[in-house]
């Protein structure tokens, strides 16, 4: 698994990849540039429901971090 080319445009956001916490799949989110704290949106491998949690450091550097919504 390598991640695709980086060809951010800092205006619009950029993807990240996650890991499925159910079927264990990675998967490309978006995140939209002024995307900030947890949304939910569903796996495209199982279509089962994340939480995604986003969070910016001092650089503008995107973490994201996958749980199951329940
Ligand atoms: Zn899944």
């Amino acid at each position: 698994m390598t991640p695709g080319p980086s060809l951010t445009a800092p205006t619009m956001g950029e993807s990240q990849i996650v890991r499925c916490p159910y079927c264990h799949e990675t998967c490309e989110v978006w995140i939209d540039i002024d995307l900030e704290g947890s949304f939910v949106q569903d796996c495209e491998v199982c279509c089962r429901p994340w939480v995604l949690y986003v969070q910016r450091n001092d650089e503008g550097d995107v973490h994201v971090d996958v749980t199951r919504a329940q």
